[in-house]
């Protein structure tokens, strides 16, 4: 991300931010309520256009093509495209209610990339090994717990073969004995490379698997750098009062 401003009318939600994720790497992004995280990471698979700035993920400028050097605004279908590269998991699961675990898994590469069934739904059953949970391909999200259906909603987002996967407060909706569950199925994919972006406010969880950790305030990245630094000796007095409020 170079120079990314984000405004809601008056409201200046990202205030230039310069951010780089290295692939196979772990970012855990911290801060205060409001201080636009989940912008951020909605900015990165186009669910925000931003006001101005460039993100590219691999080398492709989101939400443009590059012609020389101009840029081109791209239309929907081709936003979809780019957008089926970015994995995206939500604190609210998100899944379709009238469909089986395996078939929120198989729906959008069927859909969205036209993989054939019989392939999409080995694929499906192997992401629900993955994630412990081979035993509910047939399970319907109101018959799995909030741990088991953020298990699924991850699994559907590897479903698409993501560049980069974004977390938003992954377990901010789980009652406490389902946290871990969650956070082990995260911790196995950053231990397999998976390039990994995750809003938490779980501190511990940011200083044993991230890389990096960035702590925003009001729209500014404030600090960054690994989490023996971020996190055990921040140098900046906004991140000093998070971490004690949070901790
Ligand atoms: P965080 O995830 O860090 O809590 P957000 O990115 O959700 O922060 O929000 C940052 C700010 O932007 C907040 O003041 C929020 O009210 C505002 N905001 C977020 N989305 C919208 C929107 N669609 N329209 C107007 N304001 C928004
Ligand atoms: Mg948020």
């Amino acid at each position: 991300m170079r120079g990314v401003h984000k405004s809601f009318g008056d409201l200046e939600v990202l205030r230039g931010i310069d951010l780089t994720i290295a692939p196979g790497e772990v970012t855990a992004i911290l801060g205060p309520s409001g201080s636009g995280k989940s912008t951020l990471l909605r900015s990165i698979n186009h669910l925000e256009p931003v006001t101005s700035g460039l993100i590219s993920v691999d080398g492709e400028v989101i939400g443009y093509r590059r012609d020389g050097d101009l840029l081109h605004e791209l239309r929907e279908p081709e936003v979809l495209r780019q957008r089926t590269a970015i994995g995206m998991v939500f604190q609210s699961f998100n899944l379709f209610a009238h469909m089986t675990a395996l078939e929120n898994i198989t729906e959008a590469p069927r859909r969205a990339l036209g993989v054939k069934r019989t392939e999409a739904e080995a694929h499906a059953r192997e992401l629900l090994a993955l994630v412990g949970l081979s035993e509910k391909a047939g399970a319907y999200p109101r018959q799995l717990s909030g741990g088991q259906q953020q298990r699924v909603a991850i699994a559907r987002a590897l479903a698409l073969r993501p560049k980069v996967l974004l977390f938003d407060e992954p377990t901010s909706a789980l009652d406490p004995e389902l946290v871990d569950e969650v956070l082990a199925v995260i911790r196995s994919l950053a231990s397999a490379g998976t390039t990994l972006v995750i809003v938490t406010h779980e501190i511990s969880f940011a200083r044993d698997v991230a890389d990096t950790v960035v702590f925003m305030d009001q729209g500014r990245i404030v600090e960054q750098g690994p989490p023996a630094q971020v996190i055990d000796s921040p140098t900046h007095e906004r991140t000093r009062s998070f971490l004690q409020r949070v901790r």
